[in-house]
């Protein structure tokens, strides 16, 4: 039985890489940190499936410990201060946990067993002001906030330690990826619950930034399994994973209130509102996952639509159940 060890498991994506693995026969080990309250949420449903081990990004001998105690034959590296516009109010704490915590993660592999492989969670934040389109493995990199620029440092650190130590780093550049599970503060995620509260009478308005960035959202269910078949590979490399398509945050609001049968979304949504502006934008992102889809046989199963329609009927039916999932 395959042992795999995942940071960051209580986030959306954890979650799924966990149900996944799961799937295929994997032990799965889940690294988590200290909280006050219990925040399991997303994996509540698996919890007697896997085995949680306590550990930190900031701290390099709980991460060495968990390696010796778990044992994995597959490290995959979620965790991460994930919110970009939180990071321009905790730009140094971001660096710690998004940057230098994958060369911790990195240093206990290379001194504890170094035959384990590794998943680094690149972004596609790391293109920002983008100097090609669509964006692949080769295009430059230009972010635009400290999330963009400490996961340019960890995409980096994971070519590195591949390139001088020889072990298995693999660096997914993921475009954003969203599901009901996404965090309440993401864009996708704030407007599929609003239109749910709004429709049900709870909201009355939904306040948003800028609505012209576009993005090419997909479903973070199928992105997890091209995690997973990254580390199959007999070479580890680097690969971007997109749907090869991007809509605009008002055509996500649209739809979003399509799904509910509400046609003039306008009278619903202020748009431009300072607090959620950027002291930078990232305007335009598209990805070229073709080397993905060449090398390990991976494309998209969901689209724009499903993806939409599956986020809006999940919140729906969550605050009708009182915010419960
Ligand atoms: P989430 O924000 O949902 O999850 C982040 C996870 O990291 C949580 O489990 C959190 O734990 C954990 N974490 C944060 N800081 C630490 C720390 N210091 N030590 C240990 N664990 C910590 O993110 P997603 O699941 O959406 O994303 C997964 C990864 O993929 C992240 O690295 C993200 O930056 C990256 N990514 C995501 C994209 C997306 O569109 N979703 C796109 C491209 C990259 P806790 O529950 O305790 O807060
Ligand atoms: P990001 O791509 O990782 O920054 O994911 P987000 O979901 O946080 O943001 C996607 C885009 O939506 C960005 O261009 C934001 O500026 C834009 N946006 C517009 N209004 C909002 C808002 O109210 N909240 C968030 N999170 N983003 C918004």
């Amino acid at each position: 039985m395959k042992k795999a060890l995942i940071t960051g498991i209580t986030g959306q994506d954890g979650s799924y890489l966990a149900e996944f693995l799961l799937e295929k026969g994997y032990k799965v080990y889940g690294l988590t940190r200290r909280t006050s309250t219990v925040n399991n949420e997303r994996i509540a449903h698996i919890q007697d499936r896997i085995t949680l081990v306590q550990g930190d990004l900031l701290d390099q001998s709980s991460l060495s410990a968990a390696l010796m105690e778990t044992e994995p034959d597959e490290v995959y590296n979620l965790a991460a201060q994930s919110f970009v516009k939180t990071s321009w109010n905790q730009p140094v704490l971001t660096g710690e946990f998004t940057a230098l915590g994958v060369t911790r993660l990195l240093e206990a592999i290379r001194t504890i067993n170094s035959k384990i492989k590794f998943y680094q969670a690149s972004s596609s934040e790391m293109f920002g002001k983008v100097t090609e389109t669509p964006q692949k493995e080769t295009t430059r990199f230009h972010p635009r906030s400290p999330y963009g620029v400490a996961k340019v440092y960890g995409h980096y650190i994971t070519v590195n330690y591949r390139e001088s130590f020889g072990i298995f780093a693999c660096s997914g550049i993921l475009f954003n990826h969203e599901s009901p599970r996404r965090g309440l503060e993401f864009v996708t995620r704030k407007i599929t619950r609003a239109v749910a509260r709004i429709v049900l009478g709870k909201q009355d308005k939904l306040e948003l930034g800028d609505l012209n960035p576009k993005r090419d959202w997909g479903f973070a269910g199928d992105y997890v399994e091209a995690m997973w078949l990254m580390l199959q590979q007999e070479k580890a490399d680097d690969y971007v994973i997109a749907t090869g398509e991007n809509h605009s945050v008002s055509e996500f609001v649209e739809l979003a209130f399509q799904a509910v049968d509400i046609s003039d979304w306008k009278k619903y949504v202020a748009a431009n509102k300072t607090e959620h502006l950027r002291p930078a934008e990232v305007d335009y992102l598209i990805g070229d996952y073709s080397k993905a889809k060449k090398v390990l046989g991976w494309k998209p199963k969901t689209n724009f639509k499903q993806l939409v329609d599956m986020m809006v009927r999940a919140d729906v039916k969550m605050e009708k159940g009182n915010g419960k999932a």
